[in-house]
């Protein structure tokens, strides 16, 4: 029943800003857990299926980023690979690893904050969501809550640098 409504509903609240927020809170639990602050959800019909944000730190894999989890979570919800009827909202512009994932699940629409001008593959270094060549292209929205998005990781960089400051350098990643 919760499905009809929002089906429904349409447009307000169920905007892009809406869905970013959610993205943009879970980036923030990133950031409390000293992961980079990153955060993901799938949403399907209006309703979210999957939220996941960065956990490369806890699971010690390069390969955890929020997109890959969250895909994952939504695979698992809609009890297929392929996700076409299914937009992802991240906080920051997917990287060439998530890129590739996503055009593999067949995500309908990227829609993601700040732009990552040194590993970006969305449009920034790269896109690979809208390679002409390979079998599915994605929509993209970029931009949206963008300062919201790259605030939360400059003040998570800055910390870092500010930490190993007066504590010393921890070992180089
Ligand atoms: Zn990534």
């Amino acid at each position: 029943m919760a499905l009809a409504t929002t089906l429904m509903m349409g447009d307000p609240p169920w905007t892009d800003e809406y869905f970013m927020r959610e993205a943009l809170r879970l980036a923030n639990k990133a950031a409390v857990a000293d992961e980079v602050p990153v955060g993901a959800v799938v949403v399907r019909a209006g309703k979210i299926i999957a939220r996941a944000h960065n956990q490369v730190e806890l699971l010690k894999d390069a390969t955890a980023h929020a997109e890959m989890l969250a895909l994952t979570q939504a695979e698992a919800a809609v009890s297929d690979w392929r996700l076409t009827d299914c937009d992802l909202y991240v906080s920051k512009e997917p990287c060439a690893m998530c890129a590739g994932a996503l055009v593999h699940t067949r995500i309908r629409r990227v829609v993601f904050g700040c732009a990552d001008l040194a590993a970006g593959a969305a449009g920034s270094v790269i896109n690979l969501l809208m390679m002409p060549t390979l079998n599915h292209q994605c929509e993209i929205t970029s931009g949206v809550l963008e300062n919201e998005c790259a605030q939360i990781l400059r003040d998570f960089f800055r910390q870092k640098r500010d930490a190993r400051g007066t504590i010393g350098r921890r070992e180089a990643h």
